[in-house]
């Protein structure tokens, strides 16, 4: 049975409208969920902007947490209750490119291509009051964590894969260059992995906050050359790891030159426009440096991060900037946009 419901779309050029749809019937498998949170992430903000081109009007949405509805046939009815609280994985893959197929659904070739339902509207689709999902996409949450914080799985699913291409070993050190929402995430898992964690941060209040989430030393970059602050407090040697959460061309280079022999830099931020750096293959030779990089979770990632949300391991709370609800997506997106704001949450 199909049900009206609204979307907070996408209409313009940093124009969000609230429209009316109507959604399809429900497949076997399927769940109608009341969505009761949305995060606006960096995908969402540079659709708003412009800069990601997608036919409009679009449904942005990615980071999304709320209430089962209801069910199409054939779900598992032990497993699942109308009323489950649940954080939703909507980001696509397809199951079946050379990337899903060896394990990489992150790297899916259909990733962006999304197949959209009759009568819904394209993006990833969470921007609405009600979701269509595969039970396989729910994850359950206790009722100790707020559905704010629960929307925040995505993100948080995004740097469980980034510290899992590091292979953080207990007593190494980490650097984590940036200290904006990735950046403290970074820094609370590199933790938990064992290591001494290092923060480069300009902003006090930010430098301040990876304290209290757990680094053990930050310094500012504009007030100490980075690569010789992180040689100095490693006898010279450079970090074992080094994650750049920064989308800052000229920091690049620096993450590479404070890497030490046998040593990971994983590149976390995506670069618009990209910049690329020159690379010395004889330090590749002499070092064995890993130079990669981390781009979005798999279902893994997701399922390890609802765990640590939902077993409190890791509290978010402090990720959260302001909420908004339904009714002004127009000044979310407002506010999500503004540099340096951590997550703007829309609410029911
Ligand atoms: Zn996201
Ligand atoms: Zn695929």
């Amino acid at each position: 049975m199909s049900i009206q419901i609204r979307t907070a779309a996408v209409t313009g050029l940093k124009k969000c409208e609230i429209l009316n749809l109507e959604t399809p019937d429900l497949r076997p498998g399927e769940a109608l969920v009341k969505v009761h949170a949305v995060a606006l992430c960096t995908l969402e903000q540079r659709i708003f902007r412009g800069e990601v081109k997608m036919p409009l009007p679009c449904t942005g949405g990615h980071e999304v947490s709320g209430e089962i509805a209801a069910f199409g046939p054939g779900v598992n009815l032990k497993k699942w209750a109308v009323g489950d609280r649940v954080a939703v994985r909507l980001l696509y893959s397809c199951g079946e490119c050379y990337y899903c197929r060896t394990g990489h659904t992150n790297m899916c070739e259909r990733a962006q291509k999304k197949p959209t339902r009759e009568g819904l509207l394209v993006g990833p689709g969470g921007l609405c009051d009600y979701v269509i999902v595969d039970t396989a996409s729910l994850f359950k949450i206790p009722d100790t964590l707020t559905y704010e914080e629960a929307c925040l799985t995505e993100p948080l699913a995004c740097v469980v894969h980034s510290v899992g291409r590091a292979n953080i070993q207990l007593g190494e050190d980490v650097v984590v260059i940036g200290g904006g929402i990735m950046g403290q995430y970074h820094v609370m898992l590199a933790k938990r992995r064992g290591a001494r964690v290092i923060l480069s941060e300009v902003d006090p209040a930010r430098a301040e906050l990876a304290k209290k989430l757990g680094a053990d030393m930050v310094f500012n970059p504009m007030e100490v050359d980075p690569v010789e602050f992180v040689k100095s407090v490693t006898e010279g040697r450079g970090a074992d790891v080094v994650f750049n959460t920064t989308a800052i061309p000229s920091v690049v280079p620096q993450a590479i030159a404070m890497t030490g022999k046998a040593g990971r830099m994983i590149q976390y931020s995506s670069m618009h426009p990209d910049a690329p750096t020159p690379v010395s293959p004889q330090m590749l030779h002499g070092t064995e440096t890993v130079l990669t990089g981390s781009i979005s979770p798999d279902g893994h990632d997701f399922f390890v991060a609802n765990r640590l949300l939902s077993s409190g391991i890791i509290d978010c709370k402090s990720m959260i900037a302001r909420t908004f609800p339904f009714a002004q997506a127009q000044d979310a997106f407002e506010a999500a946009i503004v540099p340096g704001t951590f997550r703007v949450i829309i609410t029911d």
